[in-house]
């Protein structure tokens, strides 16, 4: 009799994840299938299905908002009503994607397709499998009668890859009310695979600046006839050749420290055990060392500022009047991006070398390892893969999670949809998602936000 139940049981169970599994799929393919480029499409029409589908599952009018700046950029604000006993949680992801011509790609950019064990689309990792996520566990949360401790808040926003209208800042500077909560849970969290094994799941709490300064020599110039001394594109020749050889100081936080131990644990030899290393020990320089002959682990322990632009000169048979420079600086959180520049001076060596910063950098303060968040998401990652490792990982590029810290409201980037690390394709062509692991993205999403209202 006992096996009778839990058999009828788990076939209930089964069943149900089979709807929920239809659910999420459809959102997605609506979502795929609505081209949200830059160039051609629209945030808007995205927003609006979502809205639509929100609705018709019983969200009343007041709690579903369509907000933007302008009316192809617009942004969806949902928000599930709960207990009131502590601040909202907010689950954002971005609904515009890269450019993709679909004459680079082996299939239709923008038809939804599954094939092969994957769905195939524009936006089916990069970023609309969280957004389609999202509203399903809403719908799904909503058929439950599920009533959270506290408000839950989806965003989906606009112009995260492109486009002057990003959705996150337009709607902390106009709607803040809105979208203010005690933390968020957002992309840029990875869960990998290598040859089909699963890794690690990594959640972003923290990622580094982006700031990119012009350097500057100007003189009088003259006939390239009668070269003098001076001359700008030696001079910033120079200059550059100094900053080449130069390395910002090694300096770790809360997030790469665990990032280095946990690490460790998945590596042998020299390379673990210089991890543990540097995790005791910021200033073991040999570990450091070793390490940074990576490009990726040199961007994680320290400041990165590499010559990206440069110009100079306008006629072939003239002395150049000007020579620029554009060196793109990638900052730890808690280094300023003042000092960054003034590191610069100092390296380049050369007053004639100006520095301008070429904009006003966001500042990221790494979001604490709350043990809290921390906490479910290892506790459900064992749940669903037994033995895979939580990790903790500074984000060398930049995600809308930014604006968020800056804002003061900490944000955590996990996603549950594991993609092979040799294997990725946000951004590029005939980009896809493991059908299965879409599915489970969905579960353990769905277990995450109930874990953090209840
Ligand atoms: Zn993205």
């Amino acid at each position: 009799m006992v096996r009778f139940v839990s058999v009828l049981f788990l076939l209930a169970a089964l069943a149900d994840d089979d709807a929920d599994n239809r659910l999420a799929r459809d959102i997605y393919r609506e979502l795929i299938e609505i081209n949200t480029t830059e160039s051609s499409g629209s945030t808007t029409k995205a927003a609006e299905a979502m809205a639509a589908r929100l609705k018709a599952s019983g969200f009343p009018d007041q709690d579903v908002y369509l907000l933007g700046p302008n009316p192809r950029k617009g942004n969806l604000i949902a928000r599930y009503r709960g207990l009131g006993l502590r601040k909202p949680l907010l689950l954002l992801a971005h609904l515009d994607v890269v450019e993709a011509r679909p004459d680079d790609w082996s299939v239709d950019p923008f038809k939804f397709l599954e094939r092969g064990g994957y769905f195939w689309g524009r936006g089916t990792t990069d970023d609309k499998a969280m957004a389609a996520v999202w509203i399903a566990t809403f719908v799904r949360l909503r058929q439950e009668h599920y009533v959270p401790n506290r408000d839950l808040i989806v965003a989906l926003t606009a112009d995260e890859e492109s486009g002057d209208s990003n959705g996150v800042q337009w709607l902390l500077a106009n709607h803040r009310d809105l979208v203010d909560a005690e933390y968020t849970l957002n992309e840029g969290g990875e869960s990998q695979m290598s040859d089909g094994k699963y890794v690690l799941n990594a959640v972003q709490p923290s990622e580094k600046t982006y700031q990119s300064f012009r350097l500057e020599v100007r003189n009088s110039g003259g006939h390239s006839s009668r070269p003098g001394k001076e001359n700008a594109i030696y001079r910033l020749s120079e200059g550059l050749t100094r900053l080449a050889k130069y390395q910002f100081p090694v300096r770790l936080n809360e997030v790469t420290v665990e990032y280095y131990k946990r690490m460790a644990t998945l590596y042998t030899g020299q390379t673990a055990a210089d991890m543990r290393a540097i995790a005791k020990n910021p200033s073991d320089r040999a570990a450091a060392s070793r390490l940074s002959q990576s490009p990726y682990h040199n961007a994680l322990l320290r400041t990165t500022c590499v010559a990206t632009l440069l110009e100079a000169g306008h006629a072939e048979n003239a002395l150049p009047q000007t020579a620029r420079a554009v060196v793109n600086c990638r900052i730890l959180p808690g280094d300023s991006p003042a000092e960054v520049r003034s590191t610069l001076v100092r390296v380049l060596d050369d007053p004639r070398i100006t520095v301008t910063a070429l904009s006003e950098a966001t500042r990221s303060e790494a979001s604490p390892l709350r043990p809290e968040v921390m906490g479910a998401i290892e506790r459900i990652t064992a749940q669903l893969w037994p033995g895979i490792p939580v990790i903790p990982l500074m984000s060398t590029g930049a995600t809308d999670g930014l604006y968020l810290r800056n804002a003061g409201i900490p944000t955590y980037g996990v996603s549950g949809f594991f993609e092979d690390i040799d294997d990725t394709r946000a951004h590029g062509r005939d980009e896809r998602l493991g059908v299965k692991q879409f599915y489970e993205g969905r579960e353990f999403l769905y277990r995450l936000v109930k874990a953090l209202s209840s």
